[in-house]
């Protein structure tokens, strides 16, 4: 059953067909694979279709990017901004329609989806700011100048389908690459939608190209393709080690922001109650699908039984169901498999000694059993060994565990694969600043949820959550650019790329 949705025009339409933006033009391959993409609240209710490309179409989309390049490059820095502030503006002027299409296809609340459009808006500009203002860097007499690679690849997930979209893109674009996107096959919707913003903004044909599909399909011929200068990879571990151990051996340039078992620390002396708020907060935001979102609540043993209940308070408290919900706070998971996945891993869970404090089931109620709903789950006694403790869940579970002090909780925090985000609740700035330097995590927080971030800041996981070059921050520029040092009269150095 399709059911039709208030979308304005270039939005995808529940009953047409989207393609590939390839060279200017929407694109379907000869003999395309169609997909259906359904809201994983009520999966009877069609949100698009779209289809996917073959390896002919994405090879064509790194030719397109190629044959742009040279004319992209040589546009003013001021006029490639210009265009891009034109991009940002349309997708402003559309952010309730991107959250209403994030929320359908993705489950996340509408609250959640305006969130992330706010968020990838303010990241964006300031990575645009950020090259316009160091592209060129005078000093004295001589210039450091940032000149981009060619033709970027960028491959994202389905979780934050626009938030790391437009990280990637703006500050690869803003720098003289063209582009080609690979967003994740779950939820290319919001790509589509991006793109036929795009499409009315100007951007001459090849600079941005799109090609939806499958990772080992599409995925595969464009990271293998030998024009790729540079891939910005954010997705699962598996497979960022996969492409790391492919691209080591060819040289490319590669950034992989990947999977994480994210702590939580509860020092004795910590309040508990804006701890609690932590940790469901970042938790499960999301449905628990968040990359930097909390997994792991590690509290001192003489605070764990009083702390317990006041997560458990909370998890009561939320209300599951259809993101487009006001009252709702927590949506479904983006899948069938994904809701199996995690059902096995709680699963495993108890049969290796943890004990469940509550949810670990499928909601009973009649009105939720059309979409891929679990319940805020929380276990608790789980110790260093088991799998719970070891790896990410990406799912509405939190795994808490004791720690005789802060020595054993630091050794806990670290005792994984992963090093993405961590944080630390205490008033004593002593015992924050050990955790402070002693944590293996790339994103370190104090008294805040592991899933703040500041755009300024960069975003690259340590250990088996992030290889490569960061991204963020000033890596937008950094990693989409090779610096030349260039020594010559002043006048010679002041056009057109000047950009102070
Ligand atoms: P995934 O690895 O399954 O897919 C990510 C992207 O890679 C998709 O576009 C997919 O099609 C593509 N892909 C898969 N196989 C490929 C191949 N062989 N060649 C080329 N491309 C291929 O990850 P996912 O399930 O979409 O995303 C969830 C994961 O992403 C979680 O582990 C989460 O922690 C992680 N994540 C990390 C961050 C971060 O900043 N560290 C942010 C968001 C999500």
């Amino acid at each position: 059953m399709s059911r039709n949705i208030a979308l304005p025009s270039g939005f995808p339409d529940p009953a047409g067909l989207s393609g590939s933006y390839i060279a200017g033009k929407w694109q379907v391959a000869a003999d395309p694979q169609i997909i259906e993409v359904h809201n994983p609240a009520d999966a009877a209710e069609r949100v698009g279709r779209v289809a996917f490309a073959d390896v002919r179409l994405a090879e064509a989309a790194v030719e397109a990017a190629r044959a742009a390049w040279p004319q992209w490059r040589a546009v003013p820095l001021q006029d490639r901004k210009h265009r891009l502030a034109a991009l940002l503006r349309r997708i402003e002027a559309e952010k309730e329609s991107f959250a209403r299409l994030i929320t359908l296809e993705n489950g996340k609340t509408l609250r959640e989806a305006a969130a992330e459009v706010d968020a990838s808006l303010a990241e964006a500009r300031f990575q645009m700011d950020f090259v316009a203002e160091h592209l060129v860097k005078k000093q004295g007499g001589y210039e450091t100048r940032h000149e981009p690679l060619g033709v970027v690849l960028l491959i994202t997930p389905w979780n934050f389908p626009l938030a790391t979209v437009l990280r990637k893109m703006i500050p690869a674009l803003a720098a003289g690459n063209t582009v080609v996107l690979k967003p994740s096959e779950l939820t290319p919707l919001t790509a589509v939608a991006l793109f036929h913003l795009m499409d009315a903004s100007g951007l001459p044909p090849g600079v941005a190209n799109l090609v939806l599909g499958e990772g080992p399909v599409v995925g595969k011929a464009l990271v293998q393709h030998l024009d790729v200068r540079a891939i910005s990879f954010t997705g699962s571990t598996v497979t960022g080690l996969q492409l790391a151990r492919l691209l080591d051996a060819r040289g490319v340039r590669f950034q992989a922001e990947m999977g994480g078992a994210n702590t939580l620390v509860v020092l004795a002396d910590a309040d508990l109650e804006a701890t609690a708020d932590a940790a469901v907060s970042a938790g499960f935001a999301c449905c628990g699908q968040w990359c930097t979102g909390t997994g792991r609540v590690i509290v001192e043993q003489e605070k764990y039984a009083e702390f317990l209940p006041k997560l458990l308070t909370r998890l009561k408290k939320m209300v599951i169901g259809d993101g487009r919900d006001a009252r709702v706070n927590m949506g479904p998971l983006i899948s069938a498999q994904q809701r199996n996945k995690i059902e096995q891993a709680v699963q495993r869970a108890l049969a290796e000694g943890a004990r469940l404090l509550c949810g670990g089931r499928r909601p009973a109620d009649p009105a939720l059993q059309k979409g891929y709903f679990y319940e805020p789950t929380l276990l608790a006694d789980v110790t260093a060994e088991m799998e719970a403790a070891q790896e990410e869940i990406f799912g509405p579970v939190l795994v808490a565990m004791p720690a005789r002090d802060p020595d054993e909780a630091l050794a806990l925090a670290n005792g994984t694969r992963y090093g993405l985000a961590f944080s630390v609740y205490t008033r004593d700035a002593e015992k924050a600043g050990k955790f402070l330097r002693e944590v293996e995590a790339g994103l370190c927080h104090v008294n805040l949820p592991t899933g703040f971030r500041d755009p300024a800041l960069p975003l690259l996981g340590w250990k088996d959550s992030g290889r490569g070059w960061p991204e963020a921050g000033k890596y937008g520029l950094e990693f989409f650019t090779r610096t030349k040092a260039v020594y010559g009269e002043p006048a010679t150095c002041s056009k057109p790329e000047r950009s102070q």
